[in-house]
């Protein structure tokens, strides 16, 4: 699908949902992406992206940036606390904040680089023992940790299992975000991201659907 085509339907869904397209940021997620295709895309204007992996993206993203600006790189995949640094050094948006620890270690190294981004906290919302996020009972507490500490929380980030439907999830991490006053939400992926739209998204993290399959399927 054509980034043009990819917007199309992003309209489509907030419109039906009666909300405004500018309403929603659309992630790309390039994560395992032949270098051409981002080209492609960025060429078409695009220039807000998600990557997963710290390493990957300090492969790639230094030298893109150089040569298109405005690039707003998400960091939508686990992020360890001994990548921190490199972390607060290449992205714009942290959407993957699950832990008191990492909390406080990107606190630390945003106020060493003078660099204060934005974050998301990650909610497992499917409560799955080897995704990240924190529980949804236990969000609360990091939430409040998070303000205490003064690190930016504007959103809340979940990706549902991947054999469920979506809807409750999305529904779950809604709702979430009305009882704590956050604003935005990071739900909805290629195959799901215009019933995100109806649950209230902000941001939708499209990859294949925008891309094409990934290189290395595996290293999701
Ligand atoms: C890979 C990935 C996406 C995009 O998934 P697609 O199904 O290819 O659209 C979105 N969010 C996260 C966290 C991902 O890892």
């Amino acid at each position: 699908m054509s980034l043009a085509e990819v917007k199309e339907r992003i309209e489509k869904a907030c419109k039906e949902a009666g909300r405004a397209p500018s309403s929603v940021a659309l992630v790309a997620a390039s994560k395992n992406q032949a270098l051409d295709r981002i080209w492609d895309v960025l060429d078409h204007g695009h220039r807000i992206f998600g990557e997963n992996r710290v390493q990957e993206a300090e492969r790639r993203w230094p030298p893109l940036r150089a040569k298109y600006p405005g690039i707003k790189l998400h960091l939508i995949g686990h992020l360890q606390t001994n990548k921190v640094k490199e972390a607060v050094q290449l992205f714009d948006v942290i959407q993957t904040v699950d832990s008191a620890k990492l909390a406080e270690t990107l606190r630390n190294e945003m106020d060493r680089q003078r660099r204060p981004l934005p974050c998301f906290i990650q909610v497992n919302t499917g409560e799955e023992t080897q995704k990240g996020g924190v529980s949804p009972r236990e969000l609360e507490k990091l939430y409040g940790f998070c303000k205490d500490l003064q690190l930016r929380v504007d959103g809340l980030m979940c990706i549902p299992p991947h054999d469920q439907i979506p809807d409750m999830h999305f529904a779950l991490l809604h709702k979430l975000s009305l009882e704590l006053g956050i604003k935005q939400l990071s739900m909805g992926m290629s195959g799901d991201f215009e019933t995100a739209i109806r649950y209230g998204a902000t941001h939708v993290r499209v990859g294949t659907a925008l891309f094409g399959v990934r290189e290395n399927a595996k290293a999701v």
